[in-house]
């Protein structure tokens, strides 16, 4: 049986059993995905299941988190950020099939990220390093410098500054050889390997890298 009239508001029906604009009242034109971070209070990156996202991104990994429910002609987002609390205003422009009248759906959600120490970092805090760039020689100066530009902060985890040169740990031995594979083209590097523990039954190595 076919209503003619909408049943909240008596006028002509529209879709079904409501018109227009109590069609369009109970429909949104876009919904939000829930969404748990963590943050991490020593390099300001916020963390997902699945991804990092660094502060400046933030407005882009909301735009991830909507879910198109009509079609959205534009959509403006505001996003504001404490390390405690993100907090978002969408708000969006467009129509809902069948209707053509434009409307416009606003949101606002919250985000409380939980404050962590990062996996890079808790390596970082912890010392944790498995290679070692020794820097010896009469360009030790120009082997420092030019280390500065292949290995970044995050994956350092300290340089020793010693009598006969420098100490520069790092954490990844992935992130290390690619830096060492560099200065080869322009230095002499000797590599070593040392036993520094075993990790569930599995022997542990540290790479150590003579570049002089
Ligand atoms: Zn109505
Ligand atoms: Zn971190």
């Amino acid at each position: 049986m076919l209503f003619m009239f909408c049943i909240k508001c008596g006028k002509d029906a529209f879709v079904g059993n409501f018109c227009e604009q109590c069609y369009l009242e109970k429909k949104d034109l876009f919904i939000l995905k829930k969404v748990k971070m963590r943050y991490c209070d020593n390099c300001g990156k916020y963390y997902t299941q699945k991804e990092k996202v660094s502060p400046e991104e933030m407005e882009h990994f909301i735009s991830g988190q909507i879910e198109e429910k009509g079609n959205i002609k534009n959509i403006e987002i505001k996003v504001s950020k404490r390390v405690d609390k993100i907090h978002a205003v969408i708000v969006a422009k467009g129509s809902i099939k069948p209707s053509k009248i434009s409307i416009t759906d606003r949101k606002e959600f919250s985000i409380y990220p939980k404050k962590i120490k990062c996996n890079s970092c808790a390596k970082i805090l912890g010392n944790y390093h498995e290679a070692v760039i020794q820097i010896r020689g009469l360009k030790k100066e120009n082997i420092i410098r030019e280390i500065g530009k292949l290995i970044k902060n995050d994956e350092l985890a300290g340089i020793l500054k010693l009598k006969e040169g420098y100490d520069v740990k790092i954490v990844d031995k992935p992130v290390a050889a690619r830096a060492v594979q560099i200065l080869r083209e322009k230095f002499t590097v000797k590599r070593s390997f040392k036993l520094v523990g075993e990790k569930k039954g599995r022997k542990i190595y540290r790479n150590f890298y003579a570049v002089r």
